[in-house]
Order: C-alpha cells, then sequence, then structure tokens
C-alpha cells in the first residue's frame, strides 16, 4: 500500500510568517503559521472529537514562529511554538486535507480575526 506522501523539505520562514513545505510527490506549499497555530489540532486547543477544528484567536508574536519541527513515526509532525505550546500533532494527511480543501479542515476559514487585541508590534495585519 502507498504511504502518504510525506514532507521532503520543511523551511520556516519567519518574516512570512509561512511553513514551506515540498511533499515527496513534488506538491509544495506555503503555509500561513497565523492559521497552523490558530487552528492547532492538539485537543487542549480542539477538545475532543471536534472536526472541523474550531479558530483559537491569537495573542502574542511567540505564537506564530516555529521553534521546533520533529516528524512523529511514518505519518505526522510535532510543531513546536515559540511560546512553548508543543502538543499539536499535524498528519501528513491532514497537512495535505489543508492545501486541497482547507474550509472542509478549518470552521470559518479564513478567520475573520486572527488576534485577540489587534496584530502585535511588528506584524503585519494582512
Ligand atoms: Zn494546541
Amino acid at each position: 500500500m502507498p504511504a502518504h506522501p510525506h514532507p521532503t523539505e520543511i523551511r520556516f520562514n519567519r518574516d512570512e510568517r509561512r511553513l514551506k513545505m515540498t511533499f515527496s510527490d513534488d506538491v509544495d506549499h506555503a503555509y500561513r503559521t497565523e492559521y497552523l497555530r490558530g487552528y492547532c489540532p492538539c485537543a487542549h486547543c480542539q477538545g475532543h472529537g471536534s472536526m472541523p477544528h474550531a479558530w483559537n484567536p491569537l495573542r502574542h508574536e511567540r505564537e506564530i514562529i516555529v521553534d521546533d519541527i520533529t516528524q512523529v513515526g511514518a505519518y505526522a509532525l510535532c510543531i513546536a511554538w515559540a511560546d512553548g505550546h508543543n502538543t499539536g500533532i499535524y498528519s501528513f494527511e491532514l497537512l495535505r486535507r489543508i492545501i486541497e480543501e482547507p474550509e472542509a479542515i478549518w470552521e470559518g476559514y479564513p478567520p475573520e480575526d486572527i488576534w485577540v487585541d489587534g496584530p502585535p508590534e511588528g506584524v503585519d495585519s494582512d
């Protein structure tokens, strides 16, 4: 059975706030870190069994800065954010579905208000 496409290259661009991934089938995509974090799939952010994932507005720039990424088994990535939140497991399947049908994965996409109190200093509001 063929495995799901998996990321072969991952680059975090802090200025653009994008996590760029290239997959094993040559698909590439630049994910906005605001969305990856605001729709964090972990049980703490989502409760249990919630799909599509609920949006959680952001407060600090640290929440959208990628500190570390580790692979989980053969199926997922764990993203550690600069504010210490590191329980979000992003399966390869989820990451691919986000490219193809974000509205099906992310409730209320794109979110109207990304920041609880407006964008932090140094973060554009685009
Ligand atoms: Zn979370």
